[in-house]
């Protein structure tokens, strides 16, 4: 398909990546291996769980629990994908193809691909997981230069529950990755890998570039990007900047992402201040108050763990991956836990004028100090450079006028002091929970 074409077919949302893209990279330009991993990455789930779901409640109990002994590092991929495949015997080809043809692909894939095809990137998919049948379709579908996948036996159209080939040997993937660079005059320097599990370690430890897209814990760590958002088209503003030869393209990047940093500073503040309503509802529904925040946090604590194993709680865990810092990423974001710990002890332990106080300190001063430090913080604090006077300043102010509203002057001034000089301290997400707590001790014993 030409360009001309291509870009008639997409939507607005990719339109501007790809113009960007089209005017940095001619077709003859760099071109790199770029190893897609199928389950997980481009399809939603994993192949084996959608099938096992078709054939029945008991296989998909099984298989679920098999694919968990695996995420848990207590049976390899060789012992998952035998026993997984062992179960499936008798299961006819036809079946089979039917559940590969309705798993639902990630945002953009063919898009992506296909662009990426387009400017001289060699495009291969490679599965441990899902037959080499249907990785190979799917290559054809997607538009990339090639697929590879699981060796499967079959008898009169009928699976035989045997695994084979090159991708279900250890060290398989990697293997099969050196042969096609050797074949394109590759190195593993010129390696892009996009994958989500522990599978895929081996080859993400020698691959120049390595993102991972939905990421389990073990590959969030090592990944150098991270896609989160399940739109395959993020690949591309990696690519932009990891293969920028001009200054107009590196500063389009930077831009993009300091606008993104702004936006996703200003939600993540909007959540910080709801903690605010917690003094005015209290005061009336106490119990209930803290019943709901206990509530909150747990939920959290659930969404969290799930977004750091590549997988997304509803509703909550897109608020999250939206509102967090980049640096956070890639473990478990603890800033709303101290925050809602801070206002339930507050609220448990302290007089209601104090925990007043405390809870609106830790909403607006901490907001105040974030937003002054990011745009006028030039003179940094000597014993934490990451915070600057001018933040630490707008966060005495904004905890005095707090203070104003609930107590006498002399305490008020107090209470701005105490949590400015905390909030000034290097303790990343727990000043959150000891802003409040350590303002409100000295208040109490004052
Ligand atoms: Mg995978």
């Amino acid at each position: 398909m030409s360009k001309l074409s291509l870009k008639d077919t997409i939507t607005p949302h990719i339109h501007g990546k790809i113009a960007n893209f089209t005017s940095t990279h001619s077709p003859d330009g760099i071109k790199k291996l770029i190893v897609v991993d199928v389950d997980g990455v481009l399809f939603k789930g994993q192949f084996i769980l959608h099938l096992a779901r078709f054939l029945g409640t008991a296989v998909c109990i099984r298989t679920a629990l098999l694919c968990l002994l695996f995420n848990m590092n207590k049976i390899s991929i060789q012992e998952l994908i035998t026993r997984v495949y062992a179960g499936f015997r008798g299961v006819m080809l036809s079946h089979a193809h039917m559940v590969y043809k309705n798993i639902p692909l990630i945002k953009h894939a063919r898009e992506t691909i296909e662009i990426l095809h387009n400017h001289g990137y060699f495009v291969v998919l490679i599965s441990s997981g899902v037959p080499d049948i249907f990785v190979k379709d799917l290559a054809v579908r997607l538009s990339a230069n090639d697929g590879y996948g699981l060796g499967l036996g079959t008898h009169s159209e009928r699976l035989t529950g045997d695994v084979f080939g090159q991708l279900f040997r250890p060290d398989g993937k990697k293997g099969l990755v050196e042969e096609l660079l050797t074949k394109n005059n590759l190195t593993w320097q010129d390696t892009v890998v996009i994958v989500d599990d522990r599978n895929n370690l081996d080859i993400m430890h020698k691959a120049g570039i390595t993102i991972g897209v939905n990421a389990h814990y073990t590959v969030r760590q090592r990944a150098r990007h991270l896609i989160d958002n399940g739109d395959m088209s993020e690949v591309l503003d990696i690519m932009d900047i990891e293969d920028a030869d001009t200054s107009k393209t590196l500063f389009a990047g930077m831009r993009r992402q300091f606008t993104h940093s702004w936006y996703q500073e200003i939600r993540r503040k909007f959540l910080h201040v709801l903690i605010a309503f917690v003094p005015l509802i209290s005061g009336y529904f106490f119990h209930t108050t803290l019943l709901i925040l206990f509530s909150l946090l747990i939920i959290y604590m659930i969404s969290e763990c799930m977004r750091v194993n590549g997988y997304s709680f509803p509703l909550l865990g897109r608020i999250t991956r939206l509102s967090i810092r980049k640096f956070e990423e890639r473990d478990f974001a603890f800033g709303p836990v101290t925050l809602v710990l801070g206002a339930i002890l507050s609220t448990l332990f302290f007089p209601a004028v104090i925990a007043s106080t405390v809870i609106w300190i830790v909403a607006f001063a901490d907001t105040a100090a974030t937003m002054v430090g990011r745009s006028l913080g030039n003179h940094r604090i000597p014993y934490n450079i990451k915070k600057s006077i001018e933040g630490s300043l707008a966060a005495w102010t904004v905890a005095f006028f707090c203070g104003c509203i609930y107590l006498p002057l002399l305490p008020a001034l107090f209470a701005a002091s105490i949590s400015s000089f905390i909030e000034s301290l290097p303790l990343r997400s727990l000043d959150n929970l000891l802003v409040p707590l350590g303002t409100g001790i000295i208040l109490t014993c004052l």
